[in-house]
C-alpha cells in the first residue's frame, strides 16, 4: 500500500533530495502536503507531479502565485505560517522536517501529533526545544528519526546496542570552505567565499554555518537532546573527507563508525525506509581509491562556536533557543553585509551572557509559546548587538 508522506521544506535542498527518492518510486507514495516559501515555480510543478494534495508556500504575498502555478491541477493552494502548520497536522505515515531556521519548529512539533513517524533535518528543533519535540512525540507514539548525516550514522552504529554502554559519540566535521584560514584571513571572509562547501552541496545558510562550526556547534546541542548522552561524552573530530560521518565509542573500547559518500540521500532515505534498508542512488565508496582518511582536533580560537554550545549546554533551561535565535540574527547580519564573518561568534556570546541575567525567562516552563518567546527576545538582543558593531 502507498505510504502517505509529506514535506515541510520541499523546495529546498533536503526537500529536493527527498523528493528525489520519491520520485523514483511512484506507486510507493502519495503526498499529503508540500511545502516551501518563494520558490513557487518549484512548489508547483513538484506537487502537480506528485499528486499533492495541497501545496503550501509560507509567504502570504505569494497565494496568488501559487494559485496561478497549480490552475487546473487540482492541487490545492495555499499560504502563510499558520498553513504549513496546518498542511503539517494532515494525517501522514511520514513527515519531512527540513524547513530551515526556527521557522521549521512549529511544524514539526505540529506533526508530532500523528503518532507515526518525523524524519527531522529541521536541527533547529532539537536545539531550541529538544526536550518538548522528545517528550511529545512520546506522548504520541511518534517516531522521530534523526536526517542529519552525523545522526542518521550514530543512530545506525547503535542500533542493536545499549544507550549504557556508550562511552563518547564522535561527529566529524570537514571544516568547511575555511578549514585551513588563518583567523586573521578569516576576519575578511566573504558572503561568497563561505556559501561554497568544499565536500557537501547544501542550503546557503547551512553552509556558511559549517564554515564557521556554527553547524557543528548546533549539531553538538542536538547529539546530546537526540541521544540523552552528557555533554562531555561528545566530541568533535576535523575530517576533511567528510566519509567517516560519526562514530561511537563503547565501554570496551571498540569505535564503530559509519562511513558514506557525502550524499544526503543516504540520510533521507535510512529514514525513509526505516526500519528495513532499500537500495538508494548514492556512489559506492572505492576505499583503495580514496587511500587516506585524515582527522585532526578542532582549533577553538578560529572556531569559538564549538565553546559557545558547550557554555549553552551548561547554561540549561532554554539557553538552546537564545544560541540559535542569535546564530540566525548574526548570520542574518552577515548575510546583509553588516558584520564580518568572525563577529557573528562575537554577537552569539555577549547575546548568550546578556540572556543569562534573565533566568526567570530562561528556566520558565519549556512549552512552543515560552521556546518563541524566548527566540524572540534573544533575536532582539542579537540585532542590538550588531547594530552596536556595525555602527
Ligand atoms: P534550504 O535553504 O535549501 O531550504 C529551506 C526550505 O525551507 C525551503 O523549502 C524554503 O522555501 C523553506 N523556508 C524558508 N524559510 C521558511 C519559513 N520562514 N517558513 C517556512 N518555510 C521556509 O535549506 P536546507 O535544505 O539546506 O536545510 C533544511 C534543514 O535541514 C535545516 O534545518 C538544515 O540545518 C538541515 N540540514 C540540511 C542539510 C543539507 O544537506 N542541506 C544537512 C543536514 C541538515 P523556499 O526555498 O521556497 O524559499
Ligand atoms: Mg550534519
Amino acid at each position: 500500500m502507498a505510504r502517505r508522506v509529506t514535506i515541510l521544506g520541499a523546495t529546498g535542498s533536503i526537500g529536493q533530495n527527498t523528493i528525489d527518492l520519491i520520485r523514483r518510486d511512484p506507486e510507493g507514495y502519495d503526498v499529503a502536503a508540500l511545502t516551501g516559501a518563494s520558490n513557487i515555480a518549484q512548489l508547483a510543478s513538484d506537487a502537480i507531479e506528485l499528486r499533492a494534495e495541497v501545496a503550501v508556500t509560507a509567504r502570504d504575498d505569494l497565494l496568488e502565485d501559487l494559485r496561478d502555478a497549480l490552475a487546473g491541477s487540482g492541487v490545492e493552494a495555499a499560504a502563510g505560517a499558520a498553513a504549513v502548520i496546518e498542511a503539517a497536522t494532515r494525517p501522514a505515515d511520514w513527515t519531512m522536517s527540513a524547513i530551515v531556521g526556527a521557522a521549521g519548529l512549529a511544524p514539526g512539533y505540529a506533526a508530532l501529533e500523528q503518532g507515526k513517524t518525523l524524519a527531522l533535518a529541521n536541527k533547529e528543533s532539537l536545539v531550541c526545544a529538544g526536550h518538548l519535540m522528545l517528550e511529545t512525540a512520546r506522548t504520541h507514539g511518534t517516531e522521530i528519526l534523526p536526517v542529519d548525516s552525523e545522526h542518521s550514522a550514530v543512530f545506525q552504529a547503535l542500533i542493536g546496542e545499549d544507550i549504557a554502554s556508550v562511552e563518547r559519540i564522535i561527529i566529524t566535521a570537514s571544516g568547511g570552505a575555511f578549514r585551513d584560514w588563518t583567523l586573521e584571513k578569516l576576519e575578511s571572509a566573504t558572503l561568497a567565499q563561505a556559501s561554497e562547501h568544499p565536500n557537501w552541496d547544501m542550503g546557503q545558510r547551512i553552509t556558511i554555518d559549517s564554515a564557521s562550526m556554527f553547524n557543528k556547534a548546533m549539531e553538538v546541542i542536538e547529539t546530546r537532546e537526540f541521544f540523552g548522552v552528557r555533554p562531555e561524552q561528545i566530541e568533535v573530530l576535523v575530517h576533511p573527507q567528510s566519509l567517516i560521518h560519526a562514530l561511537v565509542g563503547f565501554n570496551d573500547g571498540a569505535l564503530m563508525a559509519h562511513v558514506g559518500p557525502p550524499d544526503m540521500r543516504h540520510a533521507i532515505g535510512f529514514a525513509l525506509h526505516h526500519p528495513a534498508r532499500r537500495a538508494l542512488p548514492v556512489e559506492r565508496l572505492d576505499l583503495a581509491a580514496i587511500g587516506t582518511f585524515e582527522f585532526r582536533a578542532p582549533d577553538h580560537a578560529r572556531w569559538p562556536a564549538l565553546r559557545l554550545a558547550r557554555e549553552t549546554m551548561a547554561a540549561g533551561g532554554m539557553m538552546g533557543a537564545v544560541f540559535n535565535a542569535a546564530k540566525e540574527t548574526a548570520l542574518d547580519g552577515f548575510i546583509a553585509g553588516k558584520i564580518g564573518f568572525t563577529r557573528m561568534a562575537q554577537v552569539v556570546e555577549g547575546t548568550l551572557e546578556a540572556m543569562d541575567r534573565d533566568r526567570g525567562l530562561i528556566d520558565a516552563k519549556m512549552t512552543l509559546d515560552n521556546v518563541t518567546q524566548v527566540d524572540h527576545v534573544a533575536r532582539k538582543c542579537a540585532r542590538e548587538a550588531i547594530a552596536k558593531r556595525a555602527g
